[in-house]
């Protein structure tokens, strides 16, 4: 099964319509990082022109946890998250690459396992870590 079907079977496990516009946002959202805009031209590229529905599928997919949207640099983009413990829609690291404007993920338990660890957490059950790393190709 690939990571698509999951997000298909996700739905149909919440009897939760997949609509062909919810089908086409997964797949364009799919191994990406995607401002607004950008979903709307690839989209568009599809047949989907009608911008208040493709508002309402992406509410929707981020109400049902299947999409996470992510404050990097003052811009807004769209990510899949599903059953990955070290990225959902609550917990996630990325790196924003500043030089190619690249989000790439970081996917290491021990990172998560580290930080509730710590003292100051002792106490506190963590609900998210959403941590977002600025940085730059290093000259050589
Ligand atoms: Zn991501």
């Amino acid at each position: 099964m690939n990571e698509k079907d999951k997000y298909f079977n996700k739905l149909r496990k919440k009897n939760l319509r997949i609509t062909e516009p919810r089908k086409a946002l997964i797949e364009i959202l799919e191994d990406n990082h995607l401002t607004f805009k950008e979903i709307q031209s690839k989209l568009l590229e599809r047949g989907y022109t009608n911008v208040s529905t493709i508002y309402n599928n992406l509410d929707f997919l981020l109400e049902q946890k299947i999409a996470v949207e992510l404050h990097i640099n003052g811009t807004k983009y769209y990510d899949l998250a599903i059953d990955n413990p070290m990225h959902n829609a609550d917990s996630h690291i990325h790196i924003a690459l500043k030089d190619t404007n690249q989000i790439k993920e970081i996917s290491n338990n021990s990172v998560f396992e580290y930080i509730k660890k710590l003292p100051e957490l002792e106490n506190l059950n963590v609900e998210y870590i959403k941590i977002t790393i600025g940085a730059r190709t290093k000259k050589v």
